[in-house]
C-alpha cells in the first residue's frame, strides 16, 4: 500500500494546500458527493489519508475509496447506534463530515459539540423518516422547521467547535455568489461602496440596490448516452435527496416584505424567524419562470431549499421588532432531462420512488450545469451570477463526479478549509462565513463565473396565446408560478 500511495502522490500537480489538519477525519456516507470531494481534500488539505475513513450504508463508491487507499466500512448509522459508531472512531481534533442522507444533522452537532470535533455537511438532515412521516406535521417536514432547530442549537453553540451547516453548492456556494453578486451590481450602478463588513451592513446594500426577488436558477443540461430507463429514477445527484425535496417536503420560499399578492395554497409558520412561507404542495410541481445566461428563459421548479431561507433571512432589516426589509428568494431548479423524465414517471406512480435508481456519471455525453443567482428589482433589471461549468471541463479538473457533483464538492472543500481556520465558532450558516476566503478556494473548479445583466423578467412572455395573474402588476412580485 505504501508504495502505492507513493506512486500516486508523484503524479499530482502542484495543488495549493488550504490548510494542514493533523486529526482523523470521518466521512458518513460516500455517494456521488463523498466519492467527488475525496479527491479535493485528498489535493487541497493536508492531511495524511492513513487519517481519513469512511462509513457508509452501501457498497457505493467502495472501488474509489480502495483506489485512493481510504479504510471504507458498511454500517448504516441510527439514532440508536450514532454515539457507539463515532465515539469508537473519532474524538477531540478530529473532523465529522456527514455527506450522507437520513442521518441526523442535529444529533451528529450535538456529539461533536460534546467531544470537540469539527463538523461540515451540506444540508441539515432528520434521521430516515423526517422528510417523509405522515405523522410530522408539514412544518415539521419543512427546510424551515429544520433550520428553526439548528438555530435554537446554534444559541448554545457560542465558542464550541465549529460546524458549518449545510454548506454545499445550493445550499452553500450560492450564498457567496449573492455577495459577490451585489458588489458586481454595485459598481456596475456606479455606487461606491464599502465593502460589508457584517450582516445589517450587507443587508443595508441589498436595500440600497432595490434588490426585490433572488432566483437560485438552475439549468442543468447534462445528458446521458442512453435514454433514461422506465423504472428508474435517474439524476445527477442523490436520487434519494432530490426525491425528499421534491416531493416530499413542501415547496419553500423566502418571503419578500415587498410582496402584496399571497400565492395559492400558501401558509406561513407559528414559529420562529418568519423569513420564509410554504406552499401546500411539493417542489416539484410548482414550476417557476427563471433564467440563466447560457440557458435564457425557462421553467424551473421551486424545489425547497435551505438557502432560500437562511439568504432572506439574513439579509433582512429590522427596526425594532419589525421586519423592514427582506427578499424573496427561492430555488429555480431545471434538473438534468432524465431527470425530469424520472420526476414525472414518480409524480405519475403517486409519488413512489421507482425500484431502480441512478446517478449519471461515466454514461454523461455533454452538457452544463448552469448554477448561479439571479438578482432582480435593481436598476439594472437582472443580474445572474454564477459557474457555468460542463462535464468536459468537470473530468479535466477533477475525478469520479459529473459537473453537479464538482459545484457541490468545491463547496465541501471550502467549508472545511473555513472550519479548521476557524474551529471555535460554534453552529455557522454559509451566509456568516467570510465569502472571498470561499470563493478564491471553489472558483477554480467552477468552470467559467460569469456575471451578465439581462432585461428579461418572469413576465416576458413572447407570443403567449393564454394569459394568467403574471401578465399584470409588478414583475417582481410573487405572480411567476405556475401550479401543475
Ligand atoms: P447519495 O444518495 O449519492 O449517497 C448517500 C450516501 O449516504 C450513500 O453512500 C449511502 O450509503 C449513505 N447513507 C444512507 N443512509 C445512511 C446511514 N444510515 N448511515 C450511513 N450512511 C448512510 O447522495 P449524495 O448525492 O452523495 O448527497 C449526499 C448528501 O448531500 C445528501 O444529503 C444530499 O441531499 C446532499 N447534497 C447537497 C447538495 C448541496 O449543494 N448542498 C448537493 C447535492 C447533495
Amino acid at each position: 500500500m505504501a508504495k502505492r500511495n507513493k506512486k500516486r502522490q508523484s503524479r499530482k500537480p502542484p495543488y495549493p494546500v488550504y490548510v494542514r489538519f493533523p486529526g482523523k477525519l470521518l466521512i458518513i456516507g460516500f455517494g456521488s458527493i463523498g466519492q467527488g470531494v475525496l479527491p479535493l481534500i485528498l489535493r487541497h488539505i493536508g492531511i495524511d489519508r492513513k487519517n481519513i475513513s469512511i462509513i457508509t450504508a452501501d457498497p457505493t463508491g467502495r472501488g474509489v475509496a480502495r483506489k485512493e487507499g481510504i479504510r471504507f466500512r458498511i454500517k448504516a448509522v441510527t439514532s440508536e447506534n450514532y454515539e457507539k459508531v463515532l465515539r469508537s472512531r473519532i474524538g477531540p481534533g478530529d473532523f465529522l463530515l456527514n455527506l450522507s442522507v437520513d442521518v441526523s444533522s442535529l444529533d451528529l452537532i450535538q456529539f461533536c459539540h460534546k467531544h470537540d470535533i469539527l463538523y461540515l455537511d451540506t444540508c441539515i438532515e432528520p434521521w430516515f423518516g423526517g422528510y417523509s412521516d405522515p405523522s410530522l406535521t408539514i412544518s415539521q417536514r419543512s427546510n424551515y422547521g429544520l433550520r428553526e432547530n439548528a438555530l435554537a442549537l446554534k444559541k448554545t453553540s457560542m465558542g464550541k467547535a465549529t460546524s458549518v451547516v449545510a454548506h454545499g453548492a445550493n445550499p452553500g456556494i450560492v450564498s457567496h455568489f449573492v455577495k459577490q453578486a451585489l458588489l458586481n451590481i454595485a459598481k456596475k450602478i456606479g455606487y461606491k461602496v464599502k465593502k460589508p463588513q457584517n450582516r445589517k451592513e450587507w443587508a443595508a446594500l441589498m436595500r440600497k440596490l432595490s434588490v426585490r426577488t433572488i432566483h437560485i436558477a438552475e439549468y442543468d443540461s447534462q445528458v446521458a448516452s442512453t435514454p433514461k430507463k422506465i423504472g428508474r429514477f435517474e439524476n445527477t445527484w442523490s436520487v434519494n435527496g432530490f426525491h425528499s425535496e421534491g416531493i416530499n417536503q413542501p415547496s419553500e420560499m423566502g418571503w419578500g416584505t415587498h410582496e402584496k399578492h399571497w400565492p395559492k395554497g400558501a401558509r406561513r409558520h407559528d414559529f420562529g424567524c418568519g423569513a420564509a412561507i410554504y406552499l401546500e404542495r411539493p417542489g416539484a410541481k410548482v414550476l417557476v419562470r427563471t433564467w440563466t445566461p447560457q440557458h435564457g428563459h425557462f421553467l424551473g421548479r421551486a424545489v425547497t431549499h435551505n438557502e432560500s431561507i437562511s439568504i432572506a433571512d439574513y439579509f433582512s432589516l429590522k427596526q425594532k421588532d419589525e421586519t423592514v426589509y427582506r427578499p424573496t428568494v427561492h430555488y429555480a431548479y431545471r434538473s438534468c432531462d432524465a431527470s425530469l423524465l424520472s420526476l414525472e414517471e414518480c409524480l405519475g406512480n403517486n409519488n413512489v420512488l421507482q425500484p431502480e435508481q441512478r446517478i449519471l456519471l461515466e454514461e454523461i455525453e455533454s452538457g452544463m450545469d448552469e448554477l448561479g443567482v439571479l438578482l432582480m428589482g435593481h436598476k439594472k433589471g437582472a443580474y445572474w451570477y454564477g459557474s457555468q461549468l460542463t462535464i468536459e471541463e468537470t473530468r479535466k479538473l477533477a475525478p469520479y463526479q459529473n459537473a453537479t457533483g464538482l459545484q457541490v464538492t468545491a463547496g465541501v472543500l471550502g467549508g472545511m478549509v473555513w472550519a479548521i481556520e476557524h474551529p471555535r465558532e460554534g453552529i455557522v450558516e454559509a451566509d456568516e462565513i467570510d465569502f472571498e476566503r470561499i470563493m478564491k478556494i471553489i472558483t477554480p473548479y467552477m468552470g467559467k463565473m460569469t456575471g451578465a445583466f439581462t432585461d428579461w423578467t418572469p413576465l416576458k412572455r413572447d407570443g403567449a396565446l393564454f394569459g394568467d395573474d403574471a401578465d399584470v402588476g409588478d414583475p417582481w412580485q410573487f405572480k411567476n408560478f405556475l401550479y401543475s
